[in-house]
């Protein structure tokens, strides 16, 4: 078998490594992805990478992309961070100039199937995963197979409602669970607590606060960071209670950069699962924290475009 190339095309930078057959990453590229320059310059920059990686030689290329991604047609929809991208036909594009085999898919879903295949899910038949960071992803496997639902629009759990009164999402809807426990959702939270006078040293970094800073301020015992990722880690908890009672999966993977806020967030969310899914006990659901890091992409991508070869 080939190496192929795996491309994690994100809206801030494109990660690219050249990975083998066995899930290993022999190496890597990057570059800033600058959405602003348009649509194809951004292009030139992914056909870029995978040139470099595969030596000029003809390579198979696997593009995880940001959703809503149709990806037995291979065509991009218009993702809420790359403005201009109106039904793309990304994989004709790529395959047009670089004359080998290209796949794309939905990025949640390519950093589950990397971490079904050679991280914290292996040995999984029926599994969720959701990513915590300035968007809410997510990705499904049913059966020892990848959901992708009728339209390729499955798992989206990030836009499910988990209060009806809440903040309007960039989606259009309201209280959706990534305009709760999304980044920017954490960052007005800590913000609108300091205003109302609770003492923190997130204070210092008010402008530039990032979930980074909230995770770091929590484990030196801050009252605002502990607050926010707890209730954070509520909704969380309640959108997977809600997909598990009608989903039944074995274990349920937390991944993205609120994730590594780690107890803080793991432990309410855990609580809130344990309290409101129903035969929680029967269950012996996992809930776990995602091992591939920043890599799942691309391992993931690397592996689906040769699952779907076979
Ligand atoms: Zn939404």
């Amino acid at each position: 078998m080939r190496n192929v190339v795996g491309i994690d095309f994100g809206a801030t930078n494109i990660k690219a490594g050249l990975v083998s057959p066995q899930g290993v990453i022999l190496k890597r590229a990057r570059t800033e992805t600058i959405a602003s320059q348009g649509k194809d310059k951004v292009i030139s920059r992914i056909v870029t990478l995978a040139r470099k990686l595969g030596q000029n030689d003809k390579v198979d290329v696997g593009v995880a992309c940001p959703g809503p991604v149709d990806g037995k047609r291979g065509i991009l929809f218009e993702p809420p961070n790359l403005p201009g991208w109106k039904e793309v036909h990304l994989k004709k594009e790529l395959q047009k100039v670089l004359g080998s085999g290209v796949r794309i898919e939905n990025d949640a879903n390519m950093v589950l199937y990397g971490e079904w295949k050679f991280g914290a899910g292996q040995g999984t038949r029926n599994l969720l995963l959701l990513t915590l960071g300035t968007g809410i992803g997510s990705g499904l496997i049913l059966d020892g197979r990848l959901y992708t639902g009728a339209n390729g629009f499955a798992a989206e759990l990030g836009h499910t409602v988990v209060d009806p009164r809440g903040p309007q999402c960039r989606c259009g809807a309201r209280g959706c669970l990534e305009s709760l426990a999304g980044a920017q959702a954490l960052v007005s939270a800590a913000k609108r607590l300091i205003a109302s006078g609770v003492k923190s040293v997130l204070a210092r970094s008010r402008d530039e606060m990032t979930v980074r800073d909230i995770g770091a301020a929590a484990a030196m015992g801050d009252e605002v960071a502990r607050a926010v990722l707890a209730k954070a880690g509520v909704y969380v908890g309640l959108a997977i209670s809600n997909a598990v009672a009608l989903l039944d999966v074995e274990m349920v993977i937390i991944g993205g950069g609120i994730s590594r806020a780690g107890r803080f967030i793991m432990g309410p969310l855990k609580k809130t699962v344990s309290a409101n899914l129903i035969d929680f006990r029967l269950r012996k659901l996992k809930i776990v924290r995602s091992r591939l890091g920043d890599d799942a992409g691309i391992l993931g991508i690397a592996a689906y475009f040769r699952s779907q070869e076979a």
